[in-house]
Parts: C-alpha cells; sequence; structure tokens
C-alpha cells in the first residue's frame, strides 16, 4: 500500500473482502447495483459523456466505470484495494469494454495527471478516509479547467443513521455491520465548503432516493439519506 496517502487500511480490507461477489445484484454490492443507473443518468444530463476523459475515484469493482464506458467515455478507475482492482479488470472480459484501472491512491492519480480530466466521479468513497478535505484537493488537482466533479455520499441525519446504518446493516442485513461509521457521514453543506475550499463551485444537491426492498432508486429533492452533488472547477 502506498505510504502516507489517505487511507484507512482496515476500510480497503472490508471491501476486498466483499470483491469476488462485486458483481452479483443480489451480494453485498446490491445497493450499489440498484443505485448506479440513478448515478449514470445525472451525470449523463449534465456532460457529454462520449469522447470525455472521465476519472472514477474509489471505483471498486466498476460498476460506474463500466457503465461510464459502455456511455462512451474513456475512464480511468483507481482504488487501493487489490481485490477490488483484480474484480474490476477480470470482469472486463466478460463486459467487452475497455477502463484503464489502476491501483493508486487519489494523490497519486492527481500528482501523476494533474488538469486532465474532464470529468472526476467519486462515489460513496469520502465517507470512508480519513481525511476528506485532502481527497477532495486531489479530486480538484485532476479536473481540467472547466471540468465537473460528481460526488455522492450519505447525509449525517438521525434517518441517515436509520436507513443506512440500521436498517441496511442491523434490520435488512443488507451490509456487513460496520460498512459505514455515523461521525464520518458529511452535511451536504459541509462537502459543500470542502469543495469550495479547493476552488471549486458547487451547482447542485440532488436527493438520492432508495427502497431496498423494491429495489428501485430514483433522484429527488430529499437529501437527508443519501445525495448526489455536482461542482464545477473555474474555466
Ligand atoms: N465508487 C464505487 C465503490 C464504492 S465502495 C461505487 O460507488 O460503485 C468504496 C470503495 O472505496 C471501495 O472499493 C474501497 O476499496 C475504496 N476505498 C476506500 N478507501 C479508499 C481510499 N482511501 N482510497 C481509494 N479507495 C478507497
Amino acid at each position: 500500500m502506498p505510504v502516507a496517502a489517505n487511507v484507512s487500511a482496515a476500510e480497503i480490507a472490508r471491501f476486498d473482502e466483499l470483491a469476488s461477489r462485486w458483481w452479483d445484484p443480489d451480494g453485498e454490492s446490491r445497493p450499489l447495483h440498484d443505485l448506479n443507473p440513478v448515478r449514470l443518468d445525472y451525470i449523463a444530463q449534465r456532460v457529454p459523456l462520449r469522447g470525455a476523459r472521465v476519472a472514477d475515484v474509489g471505483c471498486g469493482g466498476g460498476l460506474l466505470s463500466e457503465a461510464l464506458a459502455k456511455a462512451g467515455a474513456q475512464v480511468t478507475g483507481i482504488d487501493l484495494g487489490e481485490r477490488v482492482i483484480d474484480i474490476a479488470r477480470l470482469h472486463l472480459h466478460e463486459s467487452a469494454l475497455t477502463v484503464d484501472y489502476r491501483r493508486q491512491s487519489s494523490a497519486e492519480l492527481a500528482q501523476a495527471e494533474p488538469a486532465a480530466f474532464d470529468v472526476v466521479c467519486c462515489m460513496e468513497l469520502i465517507e470512508h478516509v480519513p481525511d476528506p478535505a485532502a481527497l477532495v484537493v486531489d479530486l480538484a488537482a485532476m479536473l481540467k479547467p472547466g471540468g465537473r466533479l460528481f460526488m455522492s455520499t450519505l447525509n449525517r441525519t438521525p434517518a441517515a443513521f436509520g436507513a443506512a446504518i440500521l436498517g441496511a446493516e442491523y434490520l435488512l442485513r443488507l451490509l456487513p455491520r460496520g460498512t459505514h461509521h455515523y461521525a464520518q457521514f458529511l452535511k451536504p453543506s459541509e462537502l459543500a465548503r470542502l469543495l469550495r475550499h479547493a476552488g471549486l463551485e458547487p451547482d447542485d444537491v440532488s436527493g438520492l432516493g432508495y427502497d431496498p426492498l423494491r429495489r428501485k432508486a430514483w433522484q429527488s429533492r430529499v437529501t437527508a439519506v443519501n445525495y448526489l452533488l455536482c461542482a464545477r472547477k473555474p474555466a
């Protein structure tokens, strides 16, 4: 593992444990499978993806990376989990898509390719890193001037505690216990502040609704649990 990276080894191990079942729509990544089309739509509604250079930071087994590649983007997916990156690469044999997967930290990609990406996506990662502000600085550095950043994470509200921790980890057992830590959830205003500090201009926050029993997900005005956020790097 790269030294001095903004990473919790326990978090990486937790996701690596799930790697072999990542593409099983009924496995532990089931919520990500269910949310994925809505996340893709949110991005595709705001930026042209065909031919765009896109970084997917904390890509896991590659659900969003592949969806972006399928939409015509030239995707680089990075994650620090060795097994999740192996699974992401293996799955390309099945999908016959092309994604440049790398086991790399956000800081390393930002240093290797500054101002190189039209679009940067960072979904369901920021609540798992020790230093969210440093992650946002890396994401901003990767973007071309005029580029767009898309993030999703969990709000720090009682509703999010109830849905994402009590509901998903304890009652429905959709996710392994310990997947999420309430104190690491960020309110949209807090995330927007981190983005502005990194020189970005937040331009939308939308709720990401999810009914795990009916396996339905949708964009909504309710940001109390999961939300999507978009920001622009000034041209
Ligand atoms: N973005 C994907 C996966 C989300 S799960 C999706 O939404 O479909 C969170 C992922 O973040 C896991 O794959 C985990 O290995 C990765 N991760 C956790 N901490 C990380 C860090 N500090 N740097 C890079 N990846 C990290």
